[in-house]
C-alpha cells in the first residue's frame, strides 16, 4: 500500500478573513496549507513550496490574479489553479478559466462548496496526470521498439512514425510529422492496407487484408519486412487512425533460403541413386538375371514400394523447394487445356487399375493464364492423383476447366473417401496428413497440397475446398486469366 503524501495547497487572496476561513476548512480536510496576501508574495511562495494547487482571488492589489497565473504558469505550466471570485467578476472567473484555470469558487461560499471545488481539481489533475503518463508511455514504448511504427490519423496523415523507421526511410520522424502516408511510404500498398484498415467494418477484417510483405532495395543487399496494420478506435468505437507495425523478416527470409537450398541438395543426392536401385530390382524382379521364387519376387516388391516411397518423398521435397526458390520454369503465358491432358493421361493407367472412371470436360477454349506451366501442371496432378488416391475402387473422378469472368476455374472432382471438417484447413500444411482406418494404408508424403497451395498463391489465383466424409470432394481453384 502506498502512503500519499499530503498534498499542498497555497490560498492567494488579500482579505485576511477568507484566508483564514479557507485555511482552517482545507486544514481540517486534511490538507498542508500555505497563505500568501498578494500575487507577489504568492509567487515566491509557489517557488518555495511546489503546491499541488493553488486558490487564487482575482482582484487583488499588488498583483491581480490574472497575472499571478500567467507568471506562475510560465515557470510552472502544470499548476492545478482554482480562482476566486466575487460575483462581479464572474466574466474574469471565465476569462481565467479559458487561460488554463482548472476551476472557479464564487463568493461567498461555504465549507463543503470548497472542499468540493479543490477534490473536483485534484481528480482532474490526476486524470490529466494519467493521460499524460499514458502518452509518455506509448512513445517510450514505440521509440524504443526494434519494429518500425507508423501512426497515420484518420486522413491518413502521419500522426507518429518512430526513429527504425524513420531511418529505414533516410528521414527523421519529425520530417515525417503531419505527412500523408503516400508521401513518406515507398509502399503504396501499405498505404491501402492502412486505409483498409481504417474503412472497412471490423468484422469484415480479416488477418490477410491487414498483413502483406514489402521490400526496400535490390538483390542481396534487399530488406523484407512483414507489416502488419491495425485500426484503433475513439469512444463511439469510430476508427480515428491506424498503424503499421514494420517486421524485419530479412534473416528468417535468408535462412528460408538455405534452408531450401539444404533440402534440395540432400534431396537431390538422394532421388539418382534411388532411381538407380530401383531400376535394378525391376530388373531383378523381370527375372533378368534368372528366374526367381515367389518368396523372393514378394520380398523384391516390398522393397521397390520403400524405396518409391522415398524416392517419392525426395522428389516432393524438390519440386516444393523449386518452387519456393521459384526455380522451376519460366513464367509466361501458358495454355492449360494441353498441361491438363497431359495430367490426366498420366494418371489414367493408376485410375484403370482402380476400375474407375476418370473424366476431362474443358467447355470451349480455355483463356490463358500467366505463370509457369511446370508448375501448374504439378498442380493438376497432384490433385488428380489425390483424387485417384483417395477414392476406392470403381469411384468416379471428374476434371472440369472453364473460362468467364477474367478467370480459369479448374475443378477436380471425386466420390471418395471426403475429408473431416477438422481437417480441411490442415491438409494444406506440409506433412499434414488425414489418419485414419481409411487412409492408414494409403501411400503419401503429405507434401502434395502444399505444393498446391504455394503454386496457387504465387499465381494470385485462390482454392476452394468442399468435402464431406464418405461422400467425396472437390477441389475447385480460380487463376486469373492473362490479359488480352
Ligand atoms: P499425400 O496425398 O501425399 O498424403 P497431400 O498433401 O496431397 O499429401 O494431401 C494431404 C492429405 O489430404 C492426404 O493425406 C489425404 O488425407 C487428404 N486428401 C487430399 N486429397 C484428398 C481427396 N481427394 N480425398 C480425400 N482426402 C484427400
Amino acid at each position: 500500500m502506498s502512503i500519499q503524501p499530503t498534498r499542498r495547497i497555497l490560498v492567494v487572496d488579500d482579505e485576511e478573513r477568507v484566508r483564514l476561513a479557507v485555511q482552517r476548512v482545507l486544514t481540517e480536510a486534511g490538507y498542508e496549507v500555505f497563505l500568501a496576501a498578494d500575487g507577489a508574495e504568492g509567487l515566491a511562495m509557489v517557488q518555495e513550496h511546489a503546491p499541488d494547487l493553488v486558490l487564487v482571488d482575482l482582484m487583488m492589489p499588488v498583483m491581480d490574479g490574472m497575472e499571478f497565473l500567467d507568471q506562475a504558469r510560465r515557470r510552472y505550466p502544470d499548476l492545478t489553479s482554482v480562482v476566486i471570485t466575487g460575483f462581479a467578476t464572474l466574466e474574469k472567473a471565465v476569462e481565467a478559466m479559458k487561460q488554463g484555470a482548472d476551476d472557479f469558487l464564487a463568493k461567498p461560499f461555504k465549507p463543503q462548496d470548497l472542499r468540493m471545488v479543490v477534490e473536483r481539481a485534484f481528480r482532474r489533475a490526476a486524470t490529466l496526470q494519467n493521460i499524460s503518463i499514458e502518452k509518455s508511455r506509448t512513445r517510450a514504448l514505440v521509440a524504443s521498439m526494434r519494429n518500425g511504427v507508423l501512426v497515420v490519423d484518420a486522413a491518413g496523415e502521419t500522426a507518429l512514425a518512430n526513429p527504425v523507421l524513420a531511418r529505414l526511410l533516410g528521414l527523421t520522424p519529425e520530417q515525417m510529422q503531419g505527412r500523408p502516408c503516400a508521401e513518406v511510404l515507398p509502399w503504396p500498398a501499405v498505404c491501402e492496407c492502412l486505409d483498409q484498415a481504417m474503412h472497412r467494418r471490423r468484422e469484415e477484417l480479416t488477418q490477410d487484408d491487414c498483413r502483406g510483405q514489402v521490400s526496400l532495395g535490390q538483390g542481396d543487399d534487399a530488406t523484407y519486412f512483414q507489416v502488419t496494420c491495425a485500426p484503433f478506435y475513439d469512444a463511439r468505437r469510430q476508427p480515428v487512425g491506424a498503424v503499421a507495425v514494420f517486421d524485419d523478416i530479412t534473416a528468417w527470409r535468408r535462412l528460408d533460403q538455405y534452408k531450401n537450398e539444404f533440402v534440395s541438395t540432400v534431396a537431390h543426392e538422394i532421388v539418382s541413386p534411388l532411381s538407380a536401385v530401383l531400376g535394378q530390382l525391376q530388373n531383378l524382379s523381370k527375372g533378368l538375371l534368372g528366374p526367381l521364387e515367389e518368396p523372393q519376387k514378394e520380398l523384391l516388391g516390398r522393397a521397390r514400394e520403400r524405396l518409391e516411397s522415398i524416392a517419392n518423398l525426395s522428389k516432393d521435397l524438390l519440386d516444393l523447394s523449386k518452387i519456393e526458390a521459384g526455380v522451376m520454369g519460366q513464367a509466361g503465358r501458358v495454355d492449360l487445356a494441353p498441361l491438363l491432358k497431359e495430367a490426366v493421361d498420366q494418371l489414367r493407367g493408376k485410375a484403370q487399375d482402380k476400375g474407375q472412371s476418370l473424366e476431362l470436360e474443358m467447355s470451349g477454349k480455355l483463356p490463358e493464364v500467366m505463370g509457369v506451366g511446370e508448375e501448374l501442371q504439378r498442380v493438376a496432378v497432384n490433385l488428380i492423383s489425390n483424387a485417384v488416391k483417395y477414392t476406392p475402387d470403381g469411384g468416379q473422378i471428374a476434371v472440369r476447366a472453364q473460362g468467364g469472368d477474367g478467370e480459369v476455374v479448374l475443378e477436380v472432382r471425386d466420390n471418395g473417401l471426403g475429408i473431416p471438417a477438422e481437417e480441411q484447413e490442415a491438409i494444406f500444411q506440409r506433412f499434414h496428413r488425414v489418419k485414419n482406418a481409411d487412409t492408414r494404408h494409403i501411400p503419401g508424403t503429405g507434401l502434395g497440397l502444399a505444393i498446391v497451395k504455394r503454386v496457387v498463391e504465387s499465381h494470385g489465383g485462390r482454392l476452394e475446398l468442399k468435402s464431406e466424409p464418405g461422400q467425396g470432394s472437390t477441389f475447385t481453384l480460380h487463376l486469373p486469366s492473362a490479359p488480352e
